[in-house]
């Protein structure tokens, strides 16, 4: 067994280092290295990828009108900024096809 303290060579059923005196009972502290840094920041960026992803794939699930990311100015008119209207296509989500107008009813 090598001392931590000192590097003298001692036997493995040694309780202190003949050298300098340490205590070699006492398991030498962990010091996280380069391997296990890349290995856990790995690991949190790959949570945080597939976090990212997830919430953005439910959010677009929700139901009419929360799946729009740009608040239209009808749904907030007190945060209107100067009366502008904005025009459907800007309302509907990137993808979502505009809705078909049910034609009129027949006159009799
Ligand atoms: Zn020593």
């Amino acid at each position: 067994m090598k001392c931590m303290n000192c590097g003298q060579e001692n036997k493995d059923a040694a309780k202190a280092c003949k050298k300098c005196g340490r205590d070699l009972t006492i398991p030498p502290a962990w010091f996280p290295d380069s391997k296990w840094h890349l290995r856990t920041l790995g690991i949190i960026y790959a949570c945080l990828v597939v976090l990212y992803f997830g919430v953005s794939y439910l959010l677009r699930k929700l139901p009419r009108p929360y799946h729009i990311r740009k608040i239209p100015v009808e749904m907030t008119p007190w945060l209107r900024p100067g009366g502008r209207i904005v025009p459907d296509e800007q309302l509907r989500a990137p993808g979502e096809k505009p809705e078909v107008e049910s034609p009129a009813p027949a006159k009799k």
